[in-house]
């Protein structure tokens, strides 16, 4: 073991990395739950990307009009392609209701309708009556800035419960003891450079996605799925990845979000020839179709030549026509963004738009309770004894191959609130924690002693740079089998040259060199496995669309794809399947059909 590296130990019933929408929710409700808890972060709570959260939460209020959680399980269903699990979709749609309401008592400030209700407004792909009926408006909003007013009333509701908050603190790697049950995890203090070992009964990832493996994404540049990393690292796999959602409306050139909310309220996809084309592609919903499928097609217009601008290369967002007030009152910040970011005024001229990197429906794979699962000894749903994860960094799965839009926050929350509840019933409060080995972390530690003084020829910015712009180019909106074994190939190789590593710093206090690195590591292995797993599935479904395998193939590839990374670049696939049932009787099971809107 490496000298000298001095190691303060912490014991809590219950430990959750990251303090976005869901960490804050599970560390308040467990702490409300009377467990010993601490949350680490490495940004300040009321700075992860939940913050930036526009458009809203999804829930079957039936606030403005007829609605029922069944509508919203059904839409779920159709909207992952049918690889959403049944059975968590229906814990997620019906346990929306309740969840919400306890958001606005515990102060969410939502917009609110004449009578005094939550406001809420259509999203892509939320209909009724089984797809049948009109757009539901289902969406719950606080104006353009949801996830802002939802991280600030979650991180108060922190403070007001008796939960430990360690911030800027970089979770290095989980702690795993030799039967494979997770015992906390090592973290450094930033701003000390001193080692911080947490140990606890359960220990909950909640760190958020991995957007940042590709050049041009709306997440923040924090987004570097360091849970999902550190998952890989301690030898589990990782589920679903090929799944990456692009978001339909990014800020041409910035990359900033437009929300989806913009086309809720109205807002219209325009090709140059002024065209609204998503009459074509979508005849009964249009611009409100979901994500995968508006972005597919303002690609193909591209293609086609009907682009706009000096490269024909993007499309316009139109919503000069919806007048000024509806622009103030509910679409502020957006106004905002596209007068900075995109030089336009929204009210007098279009926002030039292009399809973005947005979200991962992959992760760490869970059951409905937030206990991660993998695939051991025959039994696809095997729980990894003390490890959680919740929000995007996992893969429950309810948002299967794609993603509706709303349904992500939902997720935080209701996952969130599901964590604290399991942990009420499994975990004794101040209980006996299991026996730590003396080198239990050794390994994690001669990892930091690499890594800080890692003397390669490559400066991980270097490396960075070029994972991003390969993973934009081979592993975009459209896929063929060529790019993405192009793809596989330099990812591997991206991924070797890693050993090659330079960090010039070689302190411990504020390295921001260092944590750059340790993220980069941990993007790496799942950018390997994002593109590994989607040269592997062959056939099209939600996000993932291939040209050479244009239809969804139910009867190969109904299936959950595992992707395993190990330290030298090695990947393995295997499969679990579907749940294809769900828990009552209260909803019927959504058999697969042609996915139409
Ligand atoms: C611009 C934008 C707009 C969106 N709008 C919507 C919307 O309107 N509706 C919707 O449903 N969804 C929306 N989404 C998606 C949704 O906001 C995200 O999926 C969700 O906020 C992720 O929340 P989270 O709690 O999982 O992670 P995050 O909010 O990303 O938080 C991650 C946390 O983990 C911590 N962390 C990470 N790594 C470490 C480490 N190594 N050590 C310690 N701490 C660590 C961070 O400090 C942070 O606190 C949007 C996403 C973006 C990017």
């Amino acid at each position: 073991m490496p000298a000298a590296y001095k190691i303060h130990e912490h014991t809590f019933d219950m430990v959750v990395v990251g303090a976005g929408g869901a960490g804050l929710r599970a560390t308040f409700g467990l702490a409300q739950k009377g467990l010993k808890t601490a949350c680490i972060t490495k940004v300040f709570p009321t700075r992860s990307h939940t913050v930036a959260a526009q458009g809203g939460v999804a829930a079957a209020l039936a606030n403005m009009g007829e609605d029922d959680w069944r509508y919203h399980f059904f839409d779920t269903v159709k909207g992952s392609d049918w690889l959403g699990d049944q059975d968590a979709i229906e814990y997620m749609c019906k346990e929306a209701i309740p969840a919400i309401i306890e958001l606005e008592h515990y102060g969410v400030p939502f917009s609110r309708t004449e009578d005094g209700r939550i406001y809420q407004r259509p999203f892509g792909g939320m209909t009724t009556r089984f797809g049948e009926g009109p757009p539901a408006q289902r969406t719950c909003a606080a104006a353009d800035r949801t996830g802002h007013a939802i991280l600030h009333t979650l991180y108060q509701q922190s403070l007001a419960h008796d939960a430990q908050f360690f911030i800027e603190y970089f979770a290095l790697d989980l702690i795993m003891d030799a039967d494979g049950a997770c015992r906390g995890v090592l973290a450094l203090d930033m701003s000390t450079g001193e080692l911080h070992l947490f140990r606890a009964q359960g220990t909950v990832l909640a760190t958020g996605g991995y957007g940042r493996a590709y050049f041009s994404a709306t997440s923040a540049h924090t987004c570097t799925g360091d849970g999902g990393g550190m998952v890989l690292r301690a030898g589990l796999a990782m589920q679903d990845m090929e799944f990456v959602q692009f978001h339909p409306t990014g800020i041409y050139g910035a990359g900033c979000l437009i929300t989806e909310g913009v086309r809720g309220e109205g807002g219209i996809l325009r090709n140059s020839n002024g065209e609204r084309f998503m009459e074509r592609y979508a005849p009964s919903v249009k611009d409100l179709a979901p994500r995968d499928m508006v972005s597919r097609s303002m690609t193909i217009e591209i293609r086609e030549g009907r682009g706009v601008g000096e490269h024909k290369d993007h499309i316009l967002l139109d919503l000069t026509h919806l007048g000024p007030e509806v622009i103030h009152e509910k679409l502020p910040g957006i106004a905002e963004s596209a007068r900075i970011f995109a030089g336009v005024d929204v009210e007098k001229e279009p926002i030039p738009v292009i399809p973005t990197v947005h979200y991962n429906m992959g992760g760490i794979p869970t059951n409905y309770h937030g206990e991660v699962v993998q695939l051991r000894n025959g039994n696809p749903d095997e729980v990894v004894p003390g490890l959680y994860a919740i929000g995007e960094a996992a893969c429950v799965s309810v948002h299967g191959a794609n993603r509706l839009g709303s349904n992500s926050l939902l997720d935080l929350v209701v996952f969130g609130r599901a964590v604290a509840n399991r942990a009420a019933e499994t975990v004794r409060p101040d209980g006996k924690q299991a026996k730590l080995a003396g080198d239990a972390c050794d390994e994690a530690l001669a990892r930091l002693d690499k890594l800080r003084n890692a003397n390669g020829g490559t400066p991980t910015a270097v490396i960075r740079d070029k994972m991003q712009r390969t993973m934009q180019a081979d592993a975009a909106v459209f896929r063929t089998g060529e790019t993405l074994s192009d793809g596989v190939r330099k990812i591997r190789e991206i991924h070797a040259s890693f050993a090659d590593v330079k960090v010039s710093d070689r302190s411990l206090v504020w390295n921001s060199d260092l944590i750059e690195t340790y993220e980069l590591s941990n993007l790496l292995g799942q950018a390997l496995a994002t593109i590994v797993s989607a040269e592997n599935r062959t056939e099209s479904r939600g996000a993932h669309a291939r040209e050479d395998f244009p239809e969804r193939d139910d009867t190969n590839w109904l299936k959950h794809t595992l992707c395993s990374v190990a330290e030298d670049g090695t990947t393995s696939i295997d499969y679990r399947p579907v749940h294809m049932y769900t828990l009552t009787d209260d909803v019927d099971v959504v058999p697969p059909k042609k996915r139409v809107y």
